[in-house]
């Protein structure tokens, strides 16, 4: 599964629909500081179902929506879109009917997240074991924050051991046990 699109509106400084494709190989991303770098990878962790607002450097979940500027005024609304290449079939098989997998999450002030999968409406653990399976996510170890490198150099073992396999791709296995458990 590979990440081919990313569409933004109202995401942080991204007011204007942005939508940037993303080539197989390496992305760099490059501009001036506060150009909005570190925006987009943020918005790639939301949209994989990050529910920490600090880890999105917000106050409040509803930060993420565009706040203003002195020329243009703030929105209620921000919504990002991830396209998944999935034409090697590699999603978990409720989703493998299709080429392509359309993730969207949007949020309006004061009335929290909602999450589609391919125009459908979808719970967030729904997305997060689409990810959890392709060793990616919100909280994956392919998404490196700063300091993350330090935190896993000073984990202690057992800590260690869930960033292995998140990385391995287990987690997934993980949840879906603990779900069938609950049942
Ligand atoms: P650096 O090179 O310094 O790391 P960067 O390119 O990573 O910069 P970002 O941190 O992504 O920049 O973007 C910061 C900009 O985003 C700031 O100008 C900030 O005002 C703006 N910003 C953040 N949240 C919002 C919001 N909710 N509404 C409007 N603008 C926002
Ligand atoms: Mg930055």
């Amino acid at each position: 599964m590979r990440i081919s699109r990313l569409r933004l509106l109202g995401f942080k400084s991204f007011v204007e629909p942005t939508e940037l494709v993303i080539e197989p190989g390496l992305t760099g991303v490059v501009g001036p500081n506060g150009c909005g770098k570190s925006n987009l990878l943020e918005a790639l962790r939301w949209v994989m179902g990050e529910t920490s607002h600090k880890s999105m450097r917000a106050a409040a979940m509803d930060d993420v929506i565009f706040s203003g500027t002195s020329s243009r005024p703030a929105r209620n609304l921000a919504e990002v879109t991830i396209f998944i290449d999935n034409s090697e079939r590699l999603a978990p098989v409720e989703f493998n009917d299709s080429d392509t997998i359309e993730i969207t999450r949007r949020i309006e002030r004061e009335a929290g997240s909602a999450y589609r999968i391919n125009g459908r409406e979808a719970r967030a653990r729904d997305v997060k074991i689409l990810f959890e399976d392709a060793a990616t996510g919100s909280r994956s170890p392919a998404l490196v924050r700063q300091g993350q490198i330090g935190d896993i150099v000073n984990a202690k073992p057992e800590a260690r051991r869930r960033i292995l396999e998140d990385a391995a791709g287990i987690a997934g296995l993980h949840s879906r046990r603990h779900e069938a458990e609950l049942r």
